[in-house]
């Protein structure tokens, strides 16, 4: 999957002012006059992914269009019709954090969808009821796909969010009975944990949650929701070693890179490109190059570098870990956590 940025606003208005959002730190750097990917930039990026077998191949997965917020860009839909020539597949995501239907913003993503573009969002309980849920009622009209992504800083916001989906979707109608099945009975796992052992482990919570499915794809409609874990950001924007639902162990990051394949790249408004899912918030040092200004040659080149820098960190990262230096940052840059 290849991660695109095409508009940086966090905490750019009122509702994104959390410093622990994973794009916060590195979105807040950015210039006003740089929020946007322009067109013209995009046509760049897409002619460059053109040339790489690597890039190209992610591409025809599936091209995801991020941010901060894809939706405020005002090129969105010229952008989203470059992507759209790589590759069948382009996704979108946004917070849905939108007023009405007659906004701009929720304009721009009907005609992506009426294009067969997707639209996912990320569930926010505050602005659910007025902005989301109205919203979600169309979406689910204009394409039979969804993924909804919840963010959880500790396990009983998880079984609240769960119930928020569990009433939307009863009151949609038959057709989403299979995911009504796939919530009640992820519900249930969520439950059945914070009754039994409310102080689980993340390893207790992912073996409680091995017989609750996250996707389904009956009656005509596919669906996932993704549970993802908060985090603490320091002063300097470093991700702590643990989560926050899961304090008491670390978290560890598999890095792609040293098992010898490469399954999402990310590329930043800047071109600045990494191979996982790292918007800037993970701090990884060692880029593969810039989509926007190096050539095909000097990205491969670049490649080759930084992928042996991350080899041999994720090695020392090991080694302190065993050796009880958990958090120690090791010269080649990459985070403490990657191992
Ligand atoms: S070292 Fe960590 S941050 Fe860097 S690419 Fe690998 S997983 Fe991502």
């Amino acid at each position: 999957m290849l991660n695109i940025f095409v508009e940086a606003n966090c905490n750019r208005y009122v509702r994104d002012e959390c410093q622990f959002c994973h794009v916060y730190e590195p979105l807040a750097k950015i210039d006003r006059s740089d929020w946007h990917l322009l067109p013209e930039q995009a046509q760049v990026m897409a002619d460059k992914i053109r040339k790489l077998d690597i890039f190209m191949e992610l591409a025809q997965r599936e091209i995801n269009l991020t941010g901060g917020e894809p939706s405020q860009n005002p090129h969105l839909v010229e952008i989203f019709k470059i992507f759209r020539q790589l590759a069948p597949n382009v996704r979108l995501h946004t917070n849905l954090d939108i007023h009405s239907k007659t906004s701009s913003r929720w304009t721009r993503l009907v005609e992506i969808m009426k294009m067969k573009g997707r639209v996912d969002f990320t569930l926010y309980p505050t602005v659910w009821e007025t902005r989301q849920k109205p919203l979600l009622k169309e979406i689910l009209t204009l394409q039979d796909e969804l993924i909804v992504n919840m963010i959880f800083e500790k396990v009983p916001d998880l079984l609240t969010q769960i119930k928020i989906l569990i009433e939307f979707f009863t009151t949609q109608g038959e057709r989403f009975n299979p995911v009504l099945a796939l919530l009640e009975n992820y519900r249930l796992n969520v439950a059945n944990i914070l009754k039994e052992n409310p102080e689980c482990s993340e390893e207790e919570f992912i073996k409680s949650m091995e017989g609750a499915e996250n996707y389904t794809c009956e009656g005509g409609f596919t669906f996932l929701v993704n549970a993802i874990l908060g985090f603490f950001v320091d002063e300097h924007g470093k991700r702590a070693m643990q989560s926050q639902p899961f304090p008491k162990s670390n978290n560890l990051l598999e890095c792609t890179i040293p098992r010898g394949t490469i399954e999402i790249m990310t590329v930043q408004q800047t071109g600045e490109m990494t191979p996982c899912c790292d918007v800037g918030n993970l701090q990884c040092q060692p880029k593969f190059g810039n989509l926007l200004n190096d050539s095909p040659d000097e990205i491969m080149r670049q490649i080759e570098i930084s992928r042996a820098k991350m080899i041999a960190g994720a090695q020392k990262n090991r080694k302190n870990i065993d050796a009880g230096k958990a958090g120690e940052w090791v010269e080649e840059g990459i985070p403490p956590y990657c191992v």
